[in-house]
C-alpha cells in the first residue's frame, strides 16, 4: 500500500473515531458509535500492516502478536463479570502506558531510528521519547494501583506520606534535570542512565499519586488515567511518526480530560488539584478521616418485599435510584419488569442517575440500556433532584454513597460537599441492600435512620423478584 493510500485510510479512520466518540455521548446512538469505532480500528490496523513502514518480514510478527493479544482479549471479554469491568478498564490503561514506555525505549536504542534524525530533529525526537516514557510509566504504575483499589486488593484509605507535595516537586525537578542530561547525551549508553532514573521516578510517582487518593475520589482517578492513557498513546504516535496514533491519542486524552472535569464537578472537587495529583483530603474543605465523622444514631425500620410492593402500588410517582449493588446483583432486568408493571398501573416511574454511581462512568446507564429501560425516563441527578419532594416513593437499589445525606449535612464527613440524590425528601424512601454496611467511601449513612426511610434487607435481585411477584399477584 502506498504512502498516500495509507494517509487516506488513516484520515478515514480518524473521522470514524470522531464519529464514534460523538455517537458514544448519547445512549440512543451509542451502538452506532461503537460500530464506527470498530470499523475505524479495523481500517487503521489494516492500513498500518499493509502500509509502507512494515516490511514483509514484520508481518508474521504482527499477525502472531495480534492472534495472542486477540485471544487474551476475547477470553477476558467472555469471562469477565460486569462488576469487574472497571478494574479491567484500569488494567487496559496500564497496558497503554506500558506500550508507550516500551516503544520509547525501543525507539531510543534502535540505531535505524536515530540514524533518520540529526540536529534539531534529533533533539525533538529524543524529547518525544523522554516525555512519552514519562507519561507511559506514570500511566502504567498509576493504573496498576487503580486496578488494585477497584478490585479491593488494595484498601480504599488514602496513603498520605508526610510532605508528599514536596516529594512530588523534588521528583519533578529531578526528572527535568535528568531530561537535560538525556538530551545532552552523546551516545545511547550515556542517555540510558538518565532515562532509566526518570522511568523509576515516574513509576514511583504513579504509585504515590493513586495511593494518596481516597475511595470516594476514585471516579476522578479512573477518568484521569483514561486521559493519561490517551496522551501516552499520542506520545507513542510522535515517537513512531504515526499521525493516526497522535490523533487517536489526543482524542482519548482530551475526552478523558473532559470526563475528569465532569466527574470533578459532579463530586464538587477542584479540577486543578486533581491534575496535580494527591488530592481529596486537604482540598481546603473541613474534612476528617473516614470514621471520625459523626456516627448516625437511631432506629431503622425494616420492611418486607410484600410491604414494599404495597407502598409502590399505592404510589403515584416513583423514583428509582440504582447503585453499585444493582450491578452486583444483576438486578436491572427485574427492575425494568417492575417499572413496566407500575407504568401499566399508571404510576409515573423515573430513574435518578448519579454521575459516580457504580464503579465506572456511565455504569448505571449501561446496565439500564442493557435491560432496555426507555431513555426518556432515565434522568441525570441535576434533572431530578428537585422532584423528590413531590415523589411518593424513592426506591434505592444497592446504592449508598450517592444517597448519603452526610455529604450535605455533616461538614466533617469525608464526602462533605459532594452533591447527592436527595431521596430522603420523598414521602417515603426504601433502601434495598443486604446489611447496614457502609458504601465504597467507608462512610456511615444517616439516611437509613430517617423516620420516612424503610430498609429492605437482602440481595437486590432476590428481593426485587419477590416484589415483582407481589405486585403481579395483587
Ligand atoms: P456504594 O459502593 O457506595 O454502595 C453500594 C451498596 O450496595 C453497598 O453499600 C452494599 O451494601 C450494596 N450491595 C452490594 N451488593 C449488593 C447486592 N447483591 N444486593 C443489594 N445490595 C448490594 O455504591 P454507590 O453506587 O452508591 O456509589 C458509588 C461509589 O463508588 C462512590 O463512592 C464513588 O465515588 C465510587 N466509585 C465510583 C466510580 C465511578 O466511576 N462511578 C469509580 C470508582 C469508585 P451491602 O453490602 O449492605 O449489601
Amino acid at each position: 500500500m502506498s504512502e498516500s493510500l495509507t494517509t487516506v485510510a488513516y484520515l478515514g479512520a480518524a473521522i470514524l473515531f470522531i464519529l464514534s466518540l460523538g455517537g458514544l455521548s448519547n445512549p440512543e446512538t451509542s451502538r452506532r458509535g461503537n460500530l464506527y469505532g470498530i470499523i475505524g480500528m479495523a481500517l487503521a490496523v489494516l492500513a498500518t500492516i499493509f502500509g509502507p513502514h512494515v516490511t514483509a518480514i514484520g508481518i508474521p510478527w504482527i499477525v502472531g502478536a495480534m492472534v495472542v493479544g486477540g485471544a487474551i482479549g476475547l477470553y477476558a471479554a467472555r469471562t469477565v463479570q460486569m462488576t469487574q469491568m472497571p478494574e479491567l478498564v484500569a488494567l487496559m490503561h496500564s497496558l497503554v502506558g506500558l506500550a508507550a514506555t516500551l516503544v520509547g525505549y525501543a525507539s531510543f536504542i534502535d540505531p535505524a531510528a536515530s540514524a533518520n534524525f540529526s540536529g534539531a530533529e534529533k533533539a525533538i525526537h529524543e524529547a518525544e521519547i523522554y516525555i512519552g516514557v514519562l507519561i507511559g510509566a506514570v500511566t502504567f504504575s498509576g493504573s496498576i494501583i487503580a486496578f488494585g483499589k477497584l478490585s479491593g486488593r488494595i484498601g480504599g484509605k488514602p496513603l498520605l506520606l508526610p510532605g508528599r507535595h514536596l516529594l512530588n516537586l523534588i521528583g519533578l525537578l529531578i526528572v527535568i534535570w535528568f531530561g537535560v542530561q538525556f538530551l545532552r547525551a552523546e551516545s545511547i549508553s550515556a542517555g540510558m542512565t538518565p532515562l532509566i532514573i526518570m522511568t523509576v521516578i515516574a513509576l514511583l510517582f504513579g504509585i504515590h499519586m493513586v495511593m494518596a487518593i481516597g475511595g470516594a475520589d476514585m471516579p476522578v482517578v479512573v477518568s484521569m488515567l483514561n486521559s493519561y492513557s490517551g496522551w501516552a498513546a499520542a506520545a507513542t504516535g510522535f515517537m513512531l511518526s504515526n499521525d493516526l496514533l497522535i490523533v487517536t491519542g489526543a482524542l482519548v486524552g482530551s475526552s478523558g480530560a473532559i470526563l475528569s472535569y465532569i466527574m470533578c464537578r459532579a463530586m464538587n472537587r477542584n479540577f486543578f488539584s486533581v491534575i496535580a495529583g494527591g488530592f481529596g483530603s486537604d482540598s481546603g474543605k473541613p474534612k476528617a478521616v473516614a470514621g471520625a465523622a459523626a456516627q448516625p444514631e437511631g432506629e431503622v425500620t425494616a420492611v418486607t418485599a410484600g410491604e414494599t410492593a404495597e407502598l409502590l402500588r399505592d404510589a403515584k410517582s416513583v423514583i428509582i435510584v440504582p447503585g453499585y449493588g444493582m450491578a452486583v446483583a444483576q438486578a436491572q432486568h427485574t427492575v425494568f419488569e417492575i417499572t413496566k408493571v407500575l407504568r401499566e398501573k399508571g404510576v409515573n416511574v423515573r430513574f435518578g442517575i448519579h454521575p459516580v454511581a457504580g464503579r465506572m462512568p456511565g455504569h448505571m446507564n449501561v446496565l439500564l440500556a442493557e435491560a432496555k429501560v426507555p431513555y426518556d425516563i432515565v434522568m441525570e441527578m441535576d434533572e431530578i433532584n428537585e422532584d423528590f419532594p413531590g415523589t411518593d416513593v424513592a426506591m434505592v437499589i444497592g446504592a449508598n454513597d450517592i444517597v448519603n445525606p452526610a455529604a450535605m449535612e455533616d461538614p466533617t464527613s469525608p464526602i462533605a460537599g459532594m452533591p447527592v440524590l436527595e431521596v430522603w425528601k420523598g414521602k417515603t424512601s426504601i433502601v434495598m441492600k443486604r446489611s447496614m454496611a457502609s458504601g465504597y467511601a467507608g462512610v456511615d449513612n444517616p439516611l437509613f435512620y430517617k423516620e420516612n426511610n424503610r430498609m429492605l434487607f437482602g440481595d437486590a435481585k432476590k428481593m426485587l423478584d419477590e416484589v415483582l411477584v407481589s405486585l403481579k399477584s395483587a
